[in-house]
């Protein structure tokens, strides 16, 4: 039989130390931490057992119990759950491997400055929480999977010991943890403080908390009971310790579905974006139960790819119970209820969006971006289910608008969406062609993020109407009569212009008047598919710096830097377009070619 001494691994030396020495007035999470624990390994147990029902032999009667002991000062939490092998338990027990202690540490190394308080009670820290109120640590398992029992057992030092015995204690399976109580922890082997703090904190663990033969808790649940019986706060705790976050979730949803399909699904939104959220360390999913086991951690099938920053609890009696979780893959049950989330969780955003604006702007600003890969993905087929998710500001009050609204309020005449895109919103606002159309009472939404303009491309219509960027170079604003004018212009001054071509070459697709640039003398445009914005985009992503928007330099007749071009002789012409052409460029969020020969041709004209 193995006995050995072993040091804790160094980022759990750190949690231990930062237990043992808390000053954390709050020290009663640590129950909560050694029930969740115990259920937990009830839940493991149960779901191991459908496949092998070997595993029960010693009893399917599950519970947990708690004892005090005044005179030897121990607290003691036992459960007859899975338990672990030596093996494990130097694996899970010596390190911090796992997801609550681990984001908690994390989440403390960030925010040291704000100090420890804030965040050990609303965070699962696990195990070691045991170290705040207890100076040495008993703990005895047995698995049903190994013939001896494990006794391990540490005084939050460096180290701990661990051996395997012949099973000398009345423990069958499952994992007995013994606390032996700090001076001033005391008060926790207060029979009432215990029931309270069961009441507080663990009350709707699924399994029964015994203290001697007194019963603690309810046992049901919390997305099992009763809608109306559930506090704000209550739903809000429930998120913070299931899904590891410190902070409240932005709003949740809970659903109760009868009939034909039966299942129960209490969903959450968070606040804010996950740091790891858009990396590929992210796994989306939804926690499944079927008929009260828990089943899997992270059931993707539940939940849609737009939808991974939502994270909840599904649970269904509708499941056979003998699932494996490679069945899951392909069950019809699963598909079904998957479906019916999806849509309930669509008509309950698309009611947030008339009802509470400013939490969807939350929303959308943390995760819109999901939604907006949504509809670019897998060639949009899931655009039609997504379109009315989407909002954009817009120059109407500089507010969100859904595009229904914009559609709504649309011109008689109007017959496209209008957008502009670029990143900086006042730049935008100060476009000259931005004031042109507000005076003519046209609406333009504006797309600041960088896959807008990709997710509108994707989207094609809205309404069955087409969208067009301001940009573009067949965009139109004029009459018939100012579009005559235009013409005759561009006809005089067809020579010139095509001289200006050819002093750009391959730089540009085409030179164009037009007297709607406002008061700048130059302004770019682009036609064909790829616009501006989408160059720019795409020049981020390795492969695609070779895409490039076919550009038109436009210029204003209306300024006096026309007439000076008029007049040029070729020297001061090519200089004065070298400049527009750069000018252009920046003003658009280009590169400019080579700022140094920009700058001495900018001189040389300054000082003529
Ligand atoms: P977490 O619960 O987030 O995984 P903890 O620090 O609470 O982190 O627990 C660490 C690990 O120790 C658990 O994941 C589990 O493998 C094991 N463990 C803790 N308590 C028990 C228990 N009562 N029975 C079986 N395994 C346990
Ligand atoms: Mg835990």
């Amino acid at each position: 039989m193995r006995k050995q001494t072993e040091n804790f691994q160094a980022e759990t030396k750190e949690l231990l130390n930062l237990m043992v020495n808390s000053i954390y007035t709050n020290k009663e999470i640590f129950l909560r931490e050694l029930v969740s624990n115990a259920s937990d390994a009830i839940d493991k147990l149960r779901f191991r057992a459908l496949t092998d029902t070997e595993l029960l032999k010693d009893g399917s009667d599950f519970k947990i119990t708690i004892a005090t002991d005044k005179e030897n000062k121990t607290l003691t939490i036992c459960d007859n759950g899975i338990g672990m092998t030596f093996d494990e338990v130097n694996e899970n027990i010596g390190t911090i491997a796992k997801s609550g202690s681990k984001a908690f540490i994390e989440k403390f190394k960030e925010a040291k400055e704000n100090s420890e308080i804030d965040i050990i009670g609303q965070f699962g820290v696990g195990f070691y929480s045991a170290f705040m109120v207890a100076d040495k640590i008993t703990l005895l398992t047995k698995s049903p999977l190994s013939e001896l029992t494990v006794l391990w057992s540490s005084n939050g030092d460096g180290s701990y010991n661990i051996e395997e015995t012949e099973n000398s204690d009345d423990l069958k399976r499952g994992t007995k943890i013994i606390l032996h109580m700090k001076e001033d922890a005391l008060d926790f082997l207060e029979d009432y403080k215990i029931s309270s703090l069961i009441k507080k904190h663990s009350n709707s663990i699924k399994y029964p908390i015994f203290m001697g033969e007194k019963k603690l808790n309810d046992e049901k649940p919390l997305w099992k009971m009763d809608k109306k019986d559930i506090t704000e706060e209550q739903y809000n705790e429930f998120y913070k310790h299931t899904f590891y976050d410190f902070e409240d979730p932005l709003l949740h949803f809970h659903f109760k579905v009868q009939g034909s399909l039966e299942y129960t699904a209490l969903i959450y939104v968070p606040k804010r974006t996950p740091m790891d959220f858009y990396s590929r360390d992210y796994k989306r999913g939804l926690q499944l139960y079927s008929k009260n086991v828990f089943i899997m951690d992270k059931a993707e099938k539940l939940i849609p790819e737009y939808f991974s920053f939502m994270k909840g609890i599904v649970d269904t009696d509708n499941l056979s119970l003998n699932i494996s979780r490679e069945i899951l893959q392909q069950n019809d049950e699963l598909e079904k209820i998957s479906k019916n989330i999806e849509k309930k969780i669509t008509t309950e955003l698309q009611k947030l969006i008339k009802e509470d604006r400013e939490k969807y702007i939350t929303l959308w600003e943390a995760f819109g971006r999901s939604i907006k890969f949504g509809v670019q993905d897998m060639y949009g087929i899931y655009k039609g289910k997504l379109k009315d998710l989407l909002i954009f500001k817009s120059s109407f009050e500089d507010k969100y608008v859904t595009l229904k609204e914009y559609v709504e309020r649309m011109k008689e005449d109007q017959k496209e969406i209008l957008y502009v895109s670029g990143e900086n919103i006042e730049v935008l606002k100060s476009l000259p062609k931005m004031k042109v159309l507000k005076d003519k009472g046209l609406e333009v939404l504006y797309l600041t993020d960088r896959i807008d303009e990709f997710t509108i491309k994707a989207l094609m219509e809205y309404d069955e109407k087409q969208f067009k960027s301001i940009n573009a170079s067949d965009f139109e604003l004029d009459d018939e009569k100012t579009k005559e004018e235009k013409e005759n212009l561009a006809k005089e001054n067809k020579p010139l212009l095509e001289r200006i071509k050819n002093l750009l070459g391959e730089k540009i697709a085409e030179v164009k008047l037009n007297n709607g640039l406002g008061s700048g003398a130059a302004g770019l445009s682009a036609k064909g598919e790829i616009s501006l914005e989408m160059e720019r985009t795409l020049s981020e992503i390795p492969g695609n710096e070779n895409i490039k928007a076919e550009k038109i330099l436009e210029l204003n007749p209306n300024h006096p830097m026309f007439e000076k071009i008029k007049n040029s002789d070729d020297e001061t012409l090519k200089d004065l377009i070298y400049i527009l052409y750069n000018q252009s460029l920046m003003i658009e969020g280009f590169p400019m070619e080579n700022p140094v020969e920009f700058a001495d041709k900018v001189n040389k004209i300054l000082s003529k």
